[in-house]
């Protein structure tokens, strides 16, 4: 659902952004149409809600607040969508906007933990780690304040409920061929990164894109040059990058309810669960296409997750899924199966590794 449109920005704008050509100022739609139309929808049968498309929803309500947060609006919004949505996901959100409010920034984003459905992402327009890049293209927050941005969205949003997930972490956008990138802007970008990951922060998705200058907008008169060997590159790293923090976000033994099964192949199940961005999932066996079900979390790919159908019983599985549970191997899962019925993992002839895995499995 629209909440805005325009960009609330008043110093500026980004140099590739078209928002500002496209939706003129910034404006903002009434609370109580937004809620009126979510109801009626809600009324023929739709429950699954996105706010999405404003370029910062945390803005939503600053047009009646001076600019400022504004808590009340969202505490409304939240409680009356709760009372009719089963799923409510947000979208965009300006990091800059968090840094400049950071003192009430945290009851807003409480407010969206409340209420809002595990899984959710707040989209973060970085761009750019690169101090030169930032300011040459006139984006709004500097690389410290981002990182800022990205603690903060942790310290409220990283909790997981019943459905295993965290409730709301920051997704980073970045982006390549901006004015005044040089070679090193990779590498400052490389080591924001990993900061992220050895300070144990965590980041639903990162999206890497090569800029697309439109007319009308600063960067289609300047032309940067491209480096585009450095950006397949930095694609490789990230596909590491990404392997790494999928395994924190969705950590093996996490649950994930109602995947909604969209596709087999051979003899995996692909699903994803109804929100924001969900991660592909493949669960080992033959399931019904549209088939509803739980899954455990038991390997990881750079873009998708391994899972097992949840509750798991380790005296019914098959080969193939003992096989899937990443550090077990055949031999192990063979083995498993010869002694089987299992009462005890003690008086199996495993490793204690293993023994630790399907503990974590079992609950
Ligand atoms: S902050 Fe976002 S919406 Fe505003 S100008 Fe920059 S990219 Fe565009």
């Amino acid at each position: 659902m629209d909440v805005s449109r325009g960009c609330e920005r008043t110093n500026g704008f980004c140099s590739f952004c078209t928002e500002p050509l496209i939706n003129g100022r910034y404006r903002e739609r009434p609370l109580k149409d937004t809620l009126e139309e979510a109801r009626s929808i809600s009324k023929i049968g739709v429950k699954n809600f996105r706010f999405g498309r404003a370029a910062n929803f945390l803005a939503y309500g600053s047009l009646l607040n001076n600019g400022n947060p504004n808590i009340e609006l969202f505490n409304e919004l939240y409680q009356e969508m709760a009372k009719i949505a089963e799923i409510i996901h947000t979208d965009n959100a300006n990091p800059a906007y968090i840094i400049k409010h950071k003192n009430v920034i945290k009851k807003l984003l409480e407010i969206i933990v409340k209420y809002n459905t595990a899984g959710d992402i707040l989209s973060f327009g970085i761009e750019s780690f690169d101090k030169n890049v930032v300011l040459k293209n006139r984006i709004d927050i500097l690389p410290e304040e981002s990182f800022e941005a990205i603690k903060i969205a942790n310290e409220v949003g990283n909790i997981r409920d019943k459905n295993g997930v965290p409730k709301l972490l920051p997704g980073i956008n970045l982006l390549f061929g901006l004015i005044g990138e040089t070679k090193d802007t990779f590498e400052i970008n490389k080591r924001y990164l990993e900061k992220i990951m050895e300070e144990d922060l965590l980041v639903r998705r990162i999206n890497i894109r090569q800029v697309m200058a439109f007319p009308g907008t600063l960067i289609y008169n300047v032309k940067p040059k491209q480096h585009k060997r450095d950006f397949i590159k930095f694609k490789e790293f990230m596909e590491k990058y990404n392997h790494e923090m999928i395994k924190k976000v969705f950590p093996v033994g996490t649950i994930l309810k109602d995947l909604i099964i969209e596709e087999i192949k051979g003899k995996v199940s692909f699903g994803r669960q109804l929100g924001t961005y969900p991660i592909k999932t493949g669960i080992i066996g033959n399931l019904n296409l549209l088939e509803k079900v739980d899954g455990i979390v038991v390997d990881h790919g750079s873009r998708s997750i391994t899972a097992l159908k949840y509750p798991f019983d380790i005296n019914n599985a098959s080969l193939e899924e003992l096989t899937a549970i990443n550090g077990i191997g055949k031999k192990n899962a063979e083995n498993i199966i010869l002694q089987r019925p299992i009462y005890n993992l003690d008086d199996l002839n495993i490793s204690e590794e293993t023994k630790k895995i399907i503990n974590l499995l079992r609950g």
